[in-house]
């Protein structure tokens, strides 16, 4: 794919007002993606959208990690690990350009859990549990061995450490790799496009109303089946759904300096308050640290951190790293994302609530998807997609499991070679192609830096408008660069050069270039709200 831009979003979206679908997708984070990409890879004109950006939603916010869910074998969960691990193991395989090993330490304290027998014989299940063996094997560390490879754990109470492995992922850049394959294989996509309402023929949903919430206009697009997969926004579109669905629950991460923990490894922790696993996962020079789990009842527009949970984290490292002394002016940055859970014993769904994620049909003919994970999304969409196929009369199987997704792994010596720095060739490589970088070098300070001490550079933003649909500075600085979470003003001051860039690429006037530095303002000013409440 080359041309993934407004162009093409307007091109697709006159196709919507004019096409008939077979499926229309409602919800571009990974569930919609995924079974956009299964129903699009199956034959099925298939039809995308998102309200805001792909993976603006849950998608993009999680722990960026694709894993079994180690954890989850606590409570005896083994076909969800089972099925998670697999997937991981497809994702490592079909995916190596966004899909990457992590080894994981995970230290054993006499004081709080996991207790030593039942973690060795949780990793020796996990790694049973994985069919490809394609991560090495777990190994058991004595306390001594543990702090040669982890020197700033806590010593006091250290009975040993498992030493075992995941992966890891840039959650945000998984979804748009999978929404592109989806049209690779022929779907048709566009972010910024709300559906408002469903249109029913005969009392069966035969399409929706679609208003693009850039231009403002709206329209109707015609589809013998609507998916509705719009995580915690699930409810909006069931019709006549007396008991809502969901209960969601809110997830916090901060990013703070990976140099102030000293920690090498990805660490799952055990907060010593409540017994629940924090995750502290080098990014890059950064740790990310994840995550709380409290009942939501806000906006889910509007979540953010608040200091509480901020503090929780923080007090978590600190137990198990007592010489990091973490407070609330180290964290960089800091998210918040919603778990879309299933209400237990509310709707009865098609699909066995154990499994962790569920599928509705509706009387209208409506299908809903939720639940589930970043990881088994691929699994979830084969199970819609055999659905439709079935509902529409074609069979045919799923054509997912075997196909390679996003960019390959290519030598660093390429992207030197276009005359980059080693730290910028990696951190380029990390994202994309080689030729895909060369197409955009000829624009002016494309290979320059747009912060003079981290390795991005301009023309990821040249990449991110005309390859990758970025269409609000939202989109570029939060979910295509990233540079949101790994700066702490949030990449505010550079805010007004990149929204100049991506007007001059999208043609905005002065009014639209002022309204995007505004609303980005305000989404950096909510995301830093936990060090008001916290008096810094
Ligand atoms: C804190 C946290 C950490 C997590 N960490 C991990 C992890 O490390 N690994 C893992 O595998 N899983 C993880 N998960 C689970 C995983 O992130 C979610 O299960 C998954 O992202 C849900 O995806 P989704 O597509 O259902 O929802 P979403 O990503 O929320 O997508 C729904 C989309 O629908 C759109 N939408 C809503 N209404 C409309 C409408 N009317 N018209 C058009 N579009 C609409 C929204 O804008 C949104 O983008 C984590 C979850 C949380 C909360």
């Amino acid at each position: 794919m080359t041309e993934f831009s407004a162009r093409t979003r307007a091109a697709n979206l006159e196709r919507m007002r004019t096409e008939p679908f077979d499926v229309l997708v409602v919800g571009g984070g990974i569930v919609g993606a995924g079974v956009a990409r299964d129903s699009a890879c199956r034959g099925l004109a298939t039809a995308l959208v998102d309200q805001r950006d792909f993976a603006a939603g849950t998608s993009g916010k999680t722990s960026r990690l694709v894993h079994g869910g180690l954890r989850y074998l606590r409570n005896y969960r083994f076909g969800l690990v089972r099925r998670a691990v697999r997937e991981r193991d497809l994702l490592l395989r079909n995916a190596p350009g966004l899909v990457r090993p992590l080894p994981f330490l995970i230290p054993a304290y006499r004081d709080r859990g996991p207790g030593r027998v039942i973690l060795r014989f949780g990793l020796f299940l996990y790694d049973f549990l994985s069919q490809e063996k394609t991560l090495p094997r777990r190994s058991w560390l004595s306390p001594t061995e543990a702090r040669q490879r982890e020197p700033q754990i806590a010593l006091e109470g250290l009975a040993g450490a498992g030493m075992y492995h995941d992966a890891w992922t840039d959650d945000s850049r998984l979804v748009l790799a999978v929404v592109q394959d989806a049209a690779t294989a022929g779907a048709v996509v566009a972010n910024h496009v709300r559906v408002e309402g469903l249109n029913r023929t005969g009392g069966r949903v035969a399409g929706a109303q679609l208003r693009d919430m850039i231009s403002g206009d709206s329209f109707t697009t015609s589809a013998r089946f609507v998916v509705n997969a719009t995580g915690v926004w699930l409810d909006d579109l069931r019709a006549g759904q007396a008991t809502p669905t969901l209960r969601p629950t809110k997830g916090i991460h901060i990013n703070v300096p990976r140099a102030k923990i000293g920690n090498r490894h990805a660490l799952a922790l055990t907060a010593r308050r409540d017994g629940r696993v924090v995750f502290v996962l080098p990014w890059g020079d950064l740790a990310l640290v994840g995550t709380t789990d409290t009942d939501y009842r806000g906006d889910p527009n509007q979540v953010v951190p608040d200091a509480g949970d901020v503090a929780y984290l923080l007090e978590a490292v600190n137990e198990t790293f007592p010489a990091a002394h973490l407070g609330p002016d180290d964290v960089i940055s800091a998210y918040a994302g919603l778990r879309p859970l299933l209400r237990r014993g509310g709707a009865k769904a098609e699909t066995d609530i154990s499994r962790d994620h569920a599928i509705f049909e509706d009387r209208d003919g409506l299908v809903s998807i939720t639940g589930g994970k970043l990881t088994t999304h691929r699994a979830m969409a084969e199970e819609v997609g055999d659905l439709l196929a079935r509902r529409l009369g074609r069979p045919g199987a799923s054509a997912t499991r075997d196909r390679p997704l996003g960019p390959s792994n290519h030598p660093l010596e390429a992207f030197m070679d276009l005359g980059f720095d080693e730290e910028t060739a990696l951190h380029l490589q990390r994202r994309y192609a080689p030729e895909q970088v060369q197409r955009h070098l000829g624009a002016p300070s494309a290979a320059e830096r747009i912060v003079t001490a981290m390795p991005y550079t301009w023309v990821e933003v040249d990449i991110a408008v005309l390859e990758e649909m970025a269409m609000t500075l939202g989109d570029v600085l939060v979910r295509r660069l990233g540079l949101f979470y790994e700066t702490s003003d949030q990449g505010v001051r550079i805010a007004g050069a990149v929204a100049e860039r991506i007007g001059g690429l999208l043609g905005w006037d002065s009014q639209r270039t002022e309204r995007e530095l505004r609303a980005y303002e305000d989404l950096a000013k909510a995301h830093q709200a936990f060090r008001v409440d916290h008096g810094g």
